[in-house]
């Protein structure tokens, strides 16, 4: 049976790798976006043009009843769930702690954090042997920024990632036994948009002297990781987190 992957923030950056590389190992791929439909769009299609089976879902991760019909669309279209990605996530411009307002905040953990335990909730009650599914794996895209913090950044983004690492290994070894397999990437400095998003465009290009192999990486690199820990050659992986930083 073909496996099928949901994979958050599918449409750009390592999602959308994911997407493609997942497609290429025979998953069938359910791409999900908040707002950028034609990016969605073109990572089904390139799918599509390569004989693999894709679908868009739209849903704003930090929104439960959109998460709740994204699930129920891929329950629909594509059917029983295999891996869920929690790759969704967003940075905030520059700021210190002491500036930092509440709204702020509560969409940075609402997106990262809540967002990720809703998604993993849905994928357990569809995957764990409890509930009569068939087992699966669910792989959270955290952050190095977990372990370094962020200072004069955004120390709110890194905490969020703390909290993805943490619950990682919770999560991990709640659902051992019921045939789900929960592990994280930590990425290092991965040249996509998300740094446009925090207001620097240049980001990952100004930082490559501070990583130990002297570049960023690239999306594909970290999809490399997450693919493997959602199919069966990680299969004694669980509540493990994998740096993907260049020595960083
Ligand atoms: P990008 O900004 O390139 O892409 C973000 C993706 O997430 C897009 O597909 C976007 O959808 C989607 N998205 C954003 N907000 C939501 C939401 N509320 N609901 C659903 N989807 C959403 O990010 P990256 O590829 O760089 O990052 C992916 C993950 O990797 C994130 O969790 C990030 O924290 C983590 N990471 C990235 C690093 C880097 O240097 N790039 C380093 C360490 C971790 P849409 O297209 O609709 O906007």
């Amino acid at each position: 049976m073909q496996p099928i992957v949901l994979i958050t923030g599918g449409s750009r950056g390592i999602g959308a790798a994911t997407a493609l590389l997942a497609a290429q190992k025979g998953y069938a791929v359910a791409v999900n976006y908040a707002r950028n439909s034609l990016a969605a769009d073109e990572v089904v299609r390139q799918i599509r043009a390569n004989g693999g089976t894709a679908i868009t879902v739209q849903a704003d991760v930090a929104v439960e009843s959109q998460v709740l019909a994204m699930f129920d669309r891929v329950d629909a279209k594509l059917g029983p769930l295999s891996s869920l990605v929690n790759n969704a996530g967003i940075v905030d411009v520059a700021c210190r702690v002491d500036a930092m307002a509440v709204e702020r905040l509560q969409r940075m953990f609402t997106t990262n954090i809540v967002g990720s335990f809703v998604c993993a909730r849905e994928a357990v009650k569809r995957m764990s042997t409890r509930y009569g599914g068939a087992g699966g794996t669910i792989v959270n895209v955290s952050s190095a920024a977990a372990r370094i913090g962020s200072p004069g950044q955004y120390v709110d983004y890194a905490a969020s990632k703390g909290a993805m690492d943490t619950f990682t290994m919770g999560l991990a070894k709640e659902v051992a036994a019921e045939g789900i397999r929960v592990n994280g990437v930590r990425p290092g400095i991965i040249d996509t948009d998300i740094h446009a998003s925090g207001g620097e465009p240049d980001r990952a290009q100004r930082l490559a002297a501070q990583v130990p192999m002297q570049r960023p990486g690239t999306a594909l690199e970290v999809a490399q990781a997450i693919v493997w820990l959602m199919g069966n050659e990680s299969g004694y992986a669980t509540g493990s987190l994998v740096d993907v930083t260049g020595g960083r």
